[in-house]
């Protein structure tokens, strides 16, 4: 998209703020009121709506794009809705496949599931590849007059002797960044979170999943499909694999599959993933097209990092959001919708600390708000989250959750209004309250 060198737009270049007069280089620094460390889901979201309250932002991207990203590429009416806020154009002319909701597998027979008729979110879900899927949101933070430099590795971050707070970010080629704050929104690996003393919590959910593409009639299916189980060979009658699949059409003639395990399995770690997808593969009806010629992707695996496992989400200057901050669902591993909702929230308070102040105590309490709002708006949510982790690494458990649970119609819709956290707040029906009041009660560890 653009050189490493020069920033990607000169939009928000000419932007000067009164309360910073930031923008301009000085003494070999680049300056701006807040840099963004990576240019994902999360990070493009917040540059956007940086820029779209006026200030000027470094949005800093190690890759350049189109690159290649490890994901389902699969986005719920959760992260349907964000894009919508953000503006990006998903008609289908415009490439996005849509999808009117979930199929879910388990014991060899499949139910059709709509997404959920609500107020508060979209009926229907979106896919699209990553690779061009975060080209375009870098884009659109681009075109909101965010500053995007590409080939820009973040190595470290810079911190005040005086006030112990970070200051800015200094590249792998010898760049330096600075602003009175930093949002991480570098990934799982956050190394500049890492650098600043924020480590993973070991503890907490985490997942691993492969996937790759096949070529497949099924990729104008209009359900997304789930797979909860996995069986060696014929479903019922043969051993269950350790872990969970899906498959998710593209609308481009190819579908993403993939599987994942998560670390509360006791065979985390120990299994051959692209193996089991091999098995899960072979095992599936051939009109299906799932075979190593139909192949088109490489076979790529990455982690997930589930119920806030990186905290806290504020310190000295810097604002966690994504996968930097351990925010993909312990539900059903998804983690776009979050990342960018996260940085929402991050970009709003971002905004209010600028015009009130960064350095003063009002700025500060603002800031400190974001990780209480987090807290406050999914942190119930996630301890629900953590203890459904640990029913479904019990496959005795879910044998019987399967057997008694799926083919009622009650249990499959709260089911699926539970994984998606899909509920209206205001006129919700009886599983929206009941799945809100659970939320809302669980402690928010
Ligand atoms: C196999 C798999 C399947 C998944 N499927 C889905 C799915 O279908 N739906 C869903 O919602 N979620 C899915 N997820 C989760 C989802 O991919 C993540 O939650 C999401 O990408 C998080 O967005 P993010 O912006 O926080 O981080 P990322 O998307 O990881 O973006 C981080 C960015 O930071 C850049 N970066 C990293 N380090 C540096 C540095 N030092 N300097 C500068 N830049 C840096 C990276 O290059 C990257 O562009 C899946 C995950 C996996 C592993």
């Amino acid at each position: 998209m653009t050189g490493s060198a020069a920033p990607a737009s000169g939009v928000g270049s000419q932007r000067r703020h009164a309360a910073t007069g930031s923008g301009a280089p000085s003494g070999g620094a680049i300056e701006s009121d807040v840099i963004v460390v990576g240019a994902g889901p999360g990070g493009s979201a917040a540059a956007t709506y940086l820029a779209r309250s006026g200030l000027n932002v470094s949005l800093l991207e190690k890759t350049s794009f189109p690159r290649e990203k490890v994901c389902g590429d699969g986005l719920t009416p959760r992260g349907t809705k964000q894009l919508i806020k953000l503006g990006i154009d998903i008609s289908t002319e415009n490439g996005w496949a849509h999808q009117r909701g979930l199929r879910f597998w388990a014991g060899g027979r499949h139910w059709d599931l709509d997404w959920p008729d609500l107020t508060d979110w979209p009926g229907y879900g979106v896919t699209r590849q990553r690779a061009d899927f975060d080209q375009l949101l870098a884009n659109n933070a681009v075109a909101a007059g965010a500053k995007l430099y590409e080939l820009a590795n973040v190595t470290e971050p810079i911190i005040s002797p005086d006030t112990d707070r970070i200051t800015g970010v200094l590249t792998k080629d010898g760049r330096r960044f600075t602003a009175p704050l930093v949002v991480a929104a570098d990934g799982n690996s956050t190394r500049i979170s890492v650098a600043m003393g924020i480590n993973r919590r070991e503890k907490l959910p985490m997942g691993v999943a492969v996937r790759t593409y096949y070529k497949s009639p099924l990729h104008d299916s209009p359900y997304i499909e789930s797979w909860p189980e996995l069986w060696e060979g014929k479903p019922g009658e043969s051993k269950l694999l350790p872990g969970y699949g899906w498959i998710f059409p593209l609308g481009d003639g190819t579908c993403n599959v993939g599987l994942g395990i998560l670390n509360t399995s006791t065979a985390f770690g120990k299994v051959d993933y692209k193996q089991m997808l091999k098995v899960w593969m072979d095992n599936t009806p051939p009109a299906w097209g799932f075979t190593d010629e139909n192949r088109v992707g490489r076979v790529l695996g990455a982690a997930l990092p589930m119920a806030f496992n990186r905290r806290p989400h504020y310190t000295r200057g810097l604002l966690l959001v994504g996968d930097a901050g351990g925010m993909v669902s312990p539900f059903n591993g998804e983690g776009i919708p979050y990342a960018m909702e996260s940085a929402e929230m991050a970009a709003e308070a971002i905004a209010d600390a600028h015009f009130r102040g960064v350095g003063t105590p009002a700025a500060e309490k603002v800031l400190q708000g974001y990780p209480a709002r987090l807290n406050e708006e999914w942190g119930g949510y996630y301890t629900l989250g953590r203890v459904f982790t640990k029913i479904i690494g019990q496959p005795a458990l879910m044998k019987v959750a399967v057997k008694y649970g799926l083919p009622r119609k009650v249990v499959m819709q709260f089911t699926l209004k539970m994984l998606s956290h899909l509920t209206d707040h205001r006129d919700g029906d009886i599983y929206d309250r009941i799945v809100n009041g659970l939320s809302r009660i669980a402690p928010a560890t």
